[in-house]
C-alpha cells in the first residue's frame, strides 16, 4: 500500500529538495557530527552558527540525535531490570542476552544484536546509526552467539526465556469507523480513539491482571505501543500471552460483516462494563460521534442503523432524520440524532437480547480498542524501542503518561530536527557564561519525554526490581546460614 504524506506535515519533505541544505551547511553538519573529537567549548561556540538549520529526517540528523539526545542510560536501566552488576544477586549476563535489531538507512535489517553494557549499546547505535531499533526477547544465551551453539550440535536450544507483554495498536485498523483520515494518517479528530485504548487497557491491565509497571509509547506516526514489564508479565509463555490478548478481543468485524462485536451473556463482563461506564460512553458521545460525524448524512447513519435489529425502528429513524429540519440547537446534530436513536430503540416492541444489547454494541464497535493480536501473542515478536525516531514523520517515539493521556497531542510531539534546533539555541545562549554541565537532552523538549519515562514508569520499576533482588538474596543468605556446620 502506498503511504500518503500529510500535506500539513512539513517534516516529511524530501530533504534533498530542501532549501538551505547546501554544501556549506553540509560541511558544518559533518563537522558537528564528529563532535567526539573536539572539546565541548569549541562545539558549543560553533553551534550558534547553525540556529534553526535542521529540517526533515536524514542520516546526519540521526547521527547527531544518537550522539547527543538519545537517553541510553534510561534505556539501559529499564532493560537491565536491576541486573546492573552492583547488586550481589544480579545476573550480569541478563542485559547481554537481550535481542536488539536494527533497520539501517539502506533498509538493511540486522537481527540478533546484543550488548554487554550501556556503553556497548551506545557505541553500536552511534556507529550503525539505525533508522529503527527494535527490542526483542531475553534469550537463554547471548543472541549474537546463537550460531555457536546451534552449529556445534549442542543440546541447548536457543530460545526466548523472558519478554515484556506488549500491545500494538494502529489507527489504520479503525479505517471503517473514521472519516477524517485513512491509513497511516492521524489527526486530532481521530486521535481520541488512541486515548480510549490507553484508558481502557491501562485500567484492565492494572485492575484485572494486577500489573503495575506499564509503559505507554507513541509509535511516532499512527498509534501506540504498550509494554507491560512486571516480572510476572515477562515470564508469561506464548499460550498465556494469547489468552490475555484474547481477553481484549471484542471487535470481530470486517467491512462486510454486519455484526462487528460480540457481547454475549445477559449482562456485560465486568471489565467491559467498567470500560463502557468509565471511558467508552463518554468518549463516544463527546468526541467520536461529533468528531467522526457518525450520523451526519444518510451514508454514515445507514452503517449504524444496520446494527439495529428492528426494521420499524430503522424506518422510523430514517423518516425522522430525512424530513426533520435542523434546529438551531447548540447541540451537535450527530448527538441529537443519537439521543433520538436511543429513545426509539428503548421504546421498541422487540425485546430480544440483540435489541437490548444493540446500543452497547454500536458504542463498542466505534470505540473499543482494536489490537494487533499477533504482536502480543508471541514472546519472540519484536517491537520498536521507545525514543526511536519515525523516518516518515521525524517524530520521536515519546512515552505517554496514561494519567494525562487526554492531553497528549501527536501533532505536538517533537521532531528530531526541532530537538537539534532547540539544542543549538540552548548551546549558543550558554557559550558566554559558565554553566553547570547538564546533559544535552535536558536542554530540549526531550527533557519532558525522559521525565515522563522516569516518573510514570522507570523509577517505580527500579524500586521493585531492587526489592525482588533483595528478597532473592535474603532467601539465599538464610538458606546458607541454615546449612549444618561441620564439626571437626
Ligand atoms: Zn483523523
Amino acid at each position: 500500500m502506498v503511504e500518503r504524506v500529510r500535506e500539513d506535515d512539513a517534516d516529511m519533505v524530501d530533504t534533498n529538495e530542501m532549501p538551505g541544505m547546501d554544501d556549506d551547511k553540509h560541511d558544518v553538519k559533518e563537522t558537528l557530527a564528529a563532535i567526539d573529537h573536539i572539546s565541548p567549548a569549541v562545539r558549543d561556540a560553533g553551534d550558534h552558527l547553525l540556529l534553526d538549520q535542521y529540517q526533515g529526517f536524514d542520516v546526519d540528523l540521526m547521527r547527531m540525535y544518537y550522539a547527543r539526545l538519545f537517553p541510553y542510560q534510561e534505556m539501559y536501566k529499564w532493560l537491565s531490570y536491576g541486573h546492573d552488576r552492583k547488586h550481589p544477586q544480579s545476573d550480569t549476563s541478563f542485559f547481554a542476552r537481550r535481542e536488539f535489531s536494527f533497520t539501517l538507512d539502506n533498509d538493511i535489517y540486522i537481527r540478533y544484536q546484543s550488548f554487554k553494557s550501556c556503553n556497548d549499546m551506545e557505541s553500536a547505535i552511534r556507529d550503525k546509526c539505525p533508522f529503527k531499533i527494535d527490542v526483542g526477547a531475553v534469550f537463554n544465551f547471548d543472541p549474537s552467539k546463537r550460531q555457536l551453539y546451534q552449529s556445534a550440535g549442542s543440546e541447548k536450544i536457543f530460545a526466548p526465556v523472558e519478554r515484556e507483554l506488549v500491545f500494538d495498536v494502529d489507527m489504520s485498523d479503525y479505517d471503517d469507523v473514521r472519516v477524517c483520515c485513512k491509513g497511516a494518517d492521524v489527526c486530532n479528530r481521530c486521535w481520541p480513539l488512541m486515548t480510549v485504548v490507553i484508558r481502557v487497557l491501562d485500567t484492565a491491565l492494572r485492575e484485572d491482571f494486577g500489573f503495575a509497571h506499564i509503559l505507554w509509547v507513541y509509535s511516532g506516526r499512527r498509534g501506540v505501543h504498550c509494554w507491560v514489564c512486571d516480572q510476572r508479565a515477562r515470564k508469561l509463555n506464548n499460550e498465556q500471552r494469547s489468552a490475555i490478548a484474547e481477553y481484549f478481543r471484542v471487535y470481530r468485524g470486517s467491512e462486510n460483516n454486519a455484526i462487528k462485536v460480540s457481547l454475549p451473556g445477559s449482562s456485560l463482563h465486568p471489565s467491559l462494563s467498567r470500560a463502557y461506564e468509565q471511558v467508552l460512553d463518554r468518549f463516544f458521545i463527546e468526541l467520536i460521534l461529533p468528531g467522526q460525524e457518525l450520523l451526519a448524512d444518510e451514508e454514515s447513519w445507514e452503517k449504524i442503523l444496520h446494527m439495529i435489529p428492528d426494521n420499524d425502528v430503522r424506518n422510523q429513524l430514517r423518516v425522522n432524520w430525512s424530513s426533520r429540519r435542523q434546529t438551531n440547537s447548540d447541540v451537535d446534530v450527530n448527538v441529537l440524532r443519537w439521543k433520538d436513536l436511543e429513545k426509539c430503540v428503548k421504546a421498541s416492541k422487540v425485546k430480544s437480547h440483540a435489541m437490548r444489547r444493540c446500543l452497547d454494541e454500536i458504542i463498542f464497535v466505534y470505540t473499543y480498542p482494536r489490537l494487533d493480536f499477533e504482536v502480543s501473542k508471541n514472546m519472540n515478536h519484536l517491537l520498536k524501542a521507545p525514543f526511536c525516531v519515525h523516518p516518515k514523520t521525524g517524530r520521536v517515539c515519546v512515552p505517554i503518561d496514561p494519567q494525562t493521556c487526554e492531553d497528549f497531542d501527536p501533532m505536538a510531539v517533537p521532531t528530531v530536527s526541532q530537538l537539534l534546533n532547540e539544542l543549538n539555541t540552548a548551546s549558543s545562549e550558554e557559550t558566554s557564561k559558565t554553566v553547570e554541565r547538564v546533559k544535552d537532552f535536558e536542554k530540549t523538549s526531550m527533557r519532558e519525554a525522559v521525565e515522563i519515562f522516569r516518573s510514570t514508569f522507570l523509577d517505580d520499576l527500579c524500586k521493585s526490581c531492587k526489592a525482588e533482588l533483595d528478597a532473592a538474596y535474603m532467601t539465599k543468605v538464610q538458606a546458607s546460614s541454615k546449612l549444618p556446620t561441620l564439626a571437626w
